[in-house]
């Protein structure tokens, strides 16, 4: 006979226990954890900030973040997607699964010192952490070794799985993750972004597509027989003006960009191979996937103008982000409720230092008070965060790593990240994380309604990828452009 006094009084058991579950606060152990750990993460992020490794060829900075998520006992996946420097490190298992998202290349021709004028490193690649990916990954990676730890004591169930995300300046390695199915179990995936606000409520982006055009044409003598040179610099001068005009007929928010990766060596010679870095961004995907075969014709029409060979290497696209308001909402008031940034001394006479090299006036040192509430916006940038936020709820948010009114991508962003200012601000960036991964690991609902949200999104839109279907990851698009590639 079925035992429906048993059932009872495990339902008084069950009953009784749910609202010490739920109110047991896990969070002071938890920033405890984060703040215990901050000596070593500043070290490693020291070392990743001097290490400046391009797009995919990440391999100090990939290992360094790996080996310390393994020493933990994170179970490491290295080598995914086919791509050697992209890895997860997972703790714990079954349900829910908890992603977060961590970052660790650089940018070309903006190596920097810590120090506040323009004094490029005299060792190291030419590259700079001028996008302050060397706290987005260490901190990351520092929340979860916090969340394994809860893990590992019994205290929450599930796995947290960090993401370590090679190449995201322009080698849209996400999107290949995703397009491997790596998040295909992955119930929310968390990131942040080095900044020089704070602000949380997620905005969305631009979608772009990222391309190289390579000119081959005939080489000779420039003064002595140019009739019988093809010029491959002619060949992509012509295609940067054609996109130049191209620029005016294109929908409003259009952003083209392209620069000279190689022009040939010497006047003298007529250039026989030439090649440029293009891009095309959009708010909307489906208006990039549009504007795309335009560019490949400013590019047709250059080479059949100058009697060269174009040879095209895709680069891959991302997709702007989709915002998830259930998730933003909760990041915003851990942000709001951490926010403990205040500079030293030492580093306020910094921050006016730097101050003094922006042209134009800065938001005042005090606005690190401030969470500034991005919802709803469109940011002028482009992340492969995007593609990510197709497949999972996604949210992410910015703290201020650099002095407030510094520009991403500048030398500034660089000075900064490699001095205490950043390191505040990655601890701050840690805790964020951690506390957010923690409110979802104790509240299932939270996770439901944040996947009805994604899914409501996607019954008016479908994810259609700006990658090539057979397009390979460009492990290569940072090293010095090849010449002999036949097609
Ligand atoms: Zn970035």
């Amino acid at each position: 006979m079925f035992n429906y006094k048993a059932l009872f009084s495990g339902f008084i058991c069950l009953f009784a226990l749910a609202p010490f579950l739920h109110s047991q606060d896990l969070r002071p152990a938890l920033l405890q954890t984060i703040v215990e750990k901050e000596e070593p993460a500043w070290e490693m992020a020291q070392k990743i900030w001097q290490f400046a490794e391009p797009g995919y060829l990440e391999k100090q900075s990939a290992s360094l973040l790996a080996s310390s998520l393994e020493k933990e006992g994170f179970k490491i996946d290295r080598g995914i997607a086919n791509i050697p420097t992209a890895f997860t490190a997972s703790f714990g298992s079954g349900k829910p699964v908890i992603a977060i998202l961590g970052e660790y290349d650089a940018l070309p021709e903006l190596s920097q010192e810590a120090v506040p004028f323009r004094k490029p490193r005299e060792i190291g690649n030419g590259y700079g952490h001028a996008c302050g990916h060397h706290l987005f990954g260490v901190a990351s990676a520092n929340a979860a070794l916090a969340i394994g730890e809860l893990i590992k004591l019994g205290k929450i169930k599930g796995t947290i799985r960090f993401y370590g995300c090679p190449a995201e300046e322009g080698g849209a390695a996400k999107a290949f993750m995703v397009r491997d199915g790596l998040f295909n179990d992955v119930d929310v995936a968390l990131h942040w972004h080095p900044g020089s606000r704070n602000s949380a409520g997620d905005s969305s982006c631009l979608a772009r597509i990222a391309v190289k055009f390579r000119f081959h044409g005939q080489a000779a003598h420039a003064a002595g027989s140019p009739e019988k040179g093809r010029s491959a610099l002619d060949g992509l001068l012509l295609a940067m003006h054609a996109v130049e005009l191209l620029r005016e007929h294109t929908p409003e928010g259009t952003r083209l960009h392209h620069t000279i990766t190689s022009g040939g060596g010497a006047a003298n010679v007529v250039p026989e191979f030439a090649e440029g870095f293009f891009y095309v961004r959009h708010p909307k995907a489906e208006v990039v996937a549009k504007l795309w075969p335009r560019l490949l014709k400013c590019a047709q029409g250059a080479a059949l103008a100058t009697e060269t060979r174009l040879e095209v290497v895709p680069l891959g696209g991302t997709m702007q982000i989709l915002p998830n308001d259930t998730l933003a909402n909760v990041t915003r008031k851990n942000l709001t409720s951490l926010n403990d940034l205040e500079y030293s001394k030492e580093e306020t006479a910094f921050a006016l230092r730097i101050r003094e090299t922006f042209p134009d006036k800065a938001p005042p040192l005090e606005s690190l008070k401030e969470v500034l509430d991005q919802a709803g916006k469109v940011t002028m940038g482009s992340t492969d965060v995007g593609d990510v936020s197709w497949v999972v709820p996604t949210t992410g948010f910015n703290v201020a790593t650099w002095v407030p009114g510094t520009p991403g991508h500048s030398w500034q962003a660089v000075a900064c990240g490699g001095t205490t200012i950043g390191k505040k601000g990655m601890m701050l960036a840690s805790k964020v994380l951690a506390v957010t991964a923690l409110d979802l690991f104790q509240s299932p609902e939270l996770v439901k309604k944040a996947r009805a949200e994604l899914n409501k999104k996607l019954e008016g839109a479908k994810f259609e990828p700006l990658l090539e279907k057979s397009q390979k990851p460009p492990l290569d698009f940072r090293l010095p452009s090849k010449r002999n590639v036949t097609e």
